[in-house]
């Protein structure tokens, strides 16, 4: 919040506009021509139209003169009460859902092209995941501030003008408390946004006690320790102070907007209108109706002018988060994606002398590496947690560029094929990976192709699925988490586990990856999942990943990475054979498991 003055609120504001704009027109245009009409009518009603009539009774008219002046503003007031609900409660839902759904494209649009390396950078990966929360909101909201302000305006020209011509003295009136209002305001801000601040770390204490008490993997521990009682008392705590924080700053803004409100009224209804009452009746400057129209006319002024002064913070706020958003919206990839050659379908992965940095990191992570991956091998990268297995991966997969070496596919540098192209050439089994909350048969595509029934049923008998597929009535139509679905199925981790393999055996990709795949199962489950997959991938390679050596002794070549580097690298007999780190590791590890 202290930021919000560094931005170029009008700026981003506009540019919120543009974005409204260029998604529904017609409803921009309307909603101005609604919002300024509607104001201009209501001035009239409320200024002229009194004024008129009493002037009419005055000097004597008749009906049909006070009929002239009323039928139009009649009718302008019916189109004025038709259009309010007719925006607000037809055409607003309606233009939303169109720019709720166009701006959320854009921006998933944006965020499955962002280069992995993005999210690691933390302050962009907190625009990124608010953009993602409440850009939309954001700029219609930026966009209505701004339709109010307009119309405002126009109508506080009209009353200007009125003002000017009849007696410019309420502009002084005007003037004053436009200053008084502008600098009790500013106080009032301040003091909200200092109470904001100082709110901020304690309502995220409290907010952590609520997620523990209803968040599934706490409960446990709830049930079991005494740390309910603790997080109780940490609640009530945090709530008392924030009552305390709340009713001090409370007081004070009570203080000041009651003296902000208090000046106006004093000003208008207290000393101008004694004025007026004065031109009018003891001078004879002019009649009762010119004396309520020019009252009436201050007034609606100094109102406008009140309404836009106090929606200013709401304007800068706003303007913040629109910056968020172009920031967000502006990032480009720094990774090239120039290449153009057709990715073969088979073919050996070389990496040659490679070394990558994290960035902002000081020393390698990978550290002059070099292996020859022939078509169709299956090889294992081991090491300790933190030796750069995955990260070689990443280099692999292309996520980060190294910053010498190569690596190639085939005959050609994999910088010379379309990186979209290229990542399609592996599937990749994640430590990490995700059951969509979707059906069975859509969480093996992965997409709205539908489901090839064949292949389908081979990859989920390769998985060892198929028994439990068959036991679900609606067999691939089953819907996957509870998600959307009360009858939605929770797999255990180790079926999740499988459906994620199958999915992966689905997309027939010329390169396995399984990274860690099995970090939730035990030494022998995983031994087996590794062994499976290396069997059922056939002639594809694979690559396994794995800090438990017993898993993968199967395999044609393991690699043994330690700080960024092979340090020992052969087939599983020929390195115990060798006595280096890697069969002593294996010695440790397998004494834990005897
Ligand atoms: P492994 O897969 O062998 O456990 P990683 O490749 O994940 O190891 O990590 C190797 C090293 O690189 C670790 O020290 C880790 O802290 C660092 N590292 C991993 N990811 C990042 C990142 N995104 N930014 C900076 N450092 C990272």
């Amino acid at each position: 919040m202290s930021k919000l003055k560094k931005t170029r609120t009008l700026s981003n504001i506009l540019f919120a506009l543009r974005w409204q704009f260029r998604l529904t027109p017609g409803y921009v245009i309307l909603r101005f021509a609604q919002s300024i009409f509607g104001n201009v009518v209501t001035l009239f009603e409320h200024t002229f139209l009194l004024a008129y009539i009493i002037s009419c009774v005055e000097g004597g008219k008749t009906l049909i003169d006070v009929l002239y002046f009323l039928i139009p503003v009649a009718i302008a007031v019916a189109i004025k009460l038709i259009s309010g609900p007719l925006v607000e409660a037809y055409l607003t839902p309606k233009a939303n859902s169109k720019f709720y759904m166009d701006t959320r494209m854009t921006l998933y649009k944006k965020a499955a092209e962002l280069e992995i390396a993005k999210y690691d950078d933390t302050a962009f990966y907190n625009d990124f995941v608010w953009a993602m929360h409440r850009a939309p909101e954001q700029i219609f909201n930026a966009t209505n501030t701004f339709i109010q302000l307009v119309s405002m305006f126009v109508t506080a020209l009209i009353a200007g003008t009125y003002i000017v011509a009849t007696d410019a003295t309420a502009l002084i009136v005007v003037a004053g408390m436009m200053v008084s209002t502008l600098l009790l305001q500013h106080s009032i801000t301040k003091r909200n946004m200092k109470r904001e601040e100082e709110l901020m770390p304690i309502s995220r204490k409290r907010d952590y006690t609520n997620r523990v008490f209803y968040l599934a993997n706490f409960v446990k521990d709830i049930k079991t320790g005494a740390i309910a009682d603790k997080l109780k008392k940490d609640f009530t705590e945090s709530s008392e102070q924030m009552e305390r924080v709340a009713v001090r700053h409370g007081r004070m803004i009570t203080l000041l907007a009651v003296l902000r409100d208090g000046i106006s009224a004093l000003a208008f209804d207290g000393a101008y209108l004694i004025y007026l009452f004065y031109q009018a009746l003891v001078k004879g400057k002019y009649g009762l109706g010119s004396l309520l129209a020019v009252y009436n006319a201050a007034n609606r002024l100094s109102g406008n002018i009140r309404r836009v002064i106090m929606m200013l913070p709401r304007f800068e706020e706003q303007g913040l988060y629109i910056e968020k958003l172009r920031t967000f919206l502006e990032t480009e990839n720094t990774m090239p994606d120039s290449g153009t050659l057709p990715v073969p379908t088979q073919g050996d992965l070389v990496i040659e002398d490679v070394t990558f940095t994290y960035p902002g990191n000081d020393k390698p992570t990978i550290n002059g590496v070099s292996m020859h991956i022939k078509q169709g091998e299956k090889i294992a990268l081991v090491g300790f947690n933190g030796a750069g297995k995955s990260t070689l991966i990443k280099l692999i997969l292309r996520l980060y560029d190294p910053d010498s070496g190569t690596i190639r596919l085939g005959d050609n540098a994999i910088g010379e094929y379309p990186i979209g192209d290229y990542r399609q050439h592996f599937g990749a089994l994640f430590q990490s990976f995700e059951i969509i909350a979707a059906s069975i048969g859509q969480n093996l595509t992965m997409n709205d192709t539908p489901l090839d029934k064949k292949k389908a049923d081979e990859v989920i008998k390769k998985a060892a699925f198929w028994d439990k597929l068959n036991s679900l009535p609606d067999g691939y139509d089953t819907p996957l988490t509870k998600e959307f679905d009360d009858n939605g199925v929770n797999l255990s981790g180790g079926e999740a586990q499988k459906i994620a393999l199958a999915r992966v055996l689905y997309a027939d990709a010329g390169v396995i990856v399984l990274d860690e795949p099995s970090s939730a199962l035990d030494p022998i489950a995983e031994y087996q999942l590794n062994k499976t997959v290396t069997e059922l991938a056939e002639d594809k390679t694979v690559i396994i990943i794995s800090h438990r050596l017993s898993t993968t002794r199967f395999v044609d070549k393991i690699y043994m990475l330690e700080d960024g580097r092979v340090i020992e690298q052969g087939n599983h007999d020929s390195l115990l054979a060798q006595d280096g780190k890697y069969a002593e590791m294996f010695r440790l590890q397998a004494e834990k498991y005897r």
